[in-house]
């Protein structure tokens, strides 16, 4: 496995971090600082990611903002052209939930060949909801494909319900091998060191706190390679090694 800048590469294929302009967040980003030195500016990125394979369409992992926020915060159509790969040409877009950050980016007529996926437990948390993630599960619920835990989306890449976050929170793990986390971590490693220190957007706190801790464990049992949604750095991929009673962040 090689990593190089915002790719990954393996022998199936090679994932690429599409990033966005990020956000900065006060300290009251955790409510509960749990005696944790919290810093007074919280930067996150914003990061979709693709899939590229042999012989296959491309699979979009999230969207960004979109136009949401004004032209400048979209940046996903230029970095997947400079990708190779056209609007058109996105065969698959997996939404990891629909907070607009990950969905807004899908907008009618966007990626117009694209089967989109989304945890059945999100689309109905959403529906109805006058929210960006309400307005897309009516606008696209023609090319919507509902997953579960467990379902296979393209060979190789199998869908990983990750709740709390939102209640249909979910990753994807490809190839056995490399885990997109989403959202279940925002701040690392402060979260890594101590997965009970909640943001003020996990829907189920105690679930989200849960399922994160559950996640590191087993990212740092098997040993697999992990992205997120918002980690900044010079490289989104990371391995976990054991520290103390939990987990330390390594470059991967
Ligand atoms: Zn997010």
């Amino acid at each position: 496995m090689r990593v190089s800048g915002h790719k990954l590469e393996w022998e199936g294929g090679s994932l690429i971090r599409l990033p966005e302009p990020g956000a900065t967040f006060g300290p009251d980003f955790f409510p509960d600082a749990r005696g944790h030195e919290i810093p007074a500016a919280i930067k996150l990125a914003v990061q979709p990611f693709v899939l590229l394979r042999p012989g296959r369409a491309p699979l979009l992992i999230d969207t960004g903002y979109g136009t949401s926020r004004g032209a400048e915060f979209s940046h996903v159509l230029a970095n997947l052209a400079a990708a190779g790969v056209g609007e058109e040409d996105v065969g698959q877009v997996f939404l990891t939930h629909l907070h607009g950050d990950h969905c807004a980016g899908l907008t009618k007529g966007a990626f117009p060949n694209a089967q989109i996926f989304l945890t059945g437990v999100e689309q109905q948390f959403w529906t109805g909801k006058d929210h960006p993630g309400g307005h897309l599960v009516a606008a696209e619920a023609h090319r919507l494909t509902l997953v579960s835990e467990g379902d296979i989306i393209a060979p190789g890449v199998r869908v990983v319900l990750l709740p709390g976050h939102t209640p249909g929170h979910a990753g994807l793990i490809i190839d056995d091998q490399i885990l997109m986390i989403a959202d279940v971590v925002h701040v690392a490693p402060l979260q890594i060191e101590d997965p009970d220190l909640v943001p003020k957007f996990d829907f189920d706190p105690g679930l989200a706190a849960q399922t994160r801790r559950k996640t590191l464990d087993w990212i740092g049992a098997k040993g697999l390679v992990f992205c997120g949604a918002h980690f900044t750095g010079t490289s989104p991929y990371f391995r976990l090694k054991p520290a103390g009673t939990g987990w330390q962040m390594v470059d991967a």
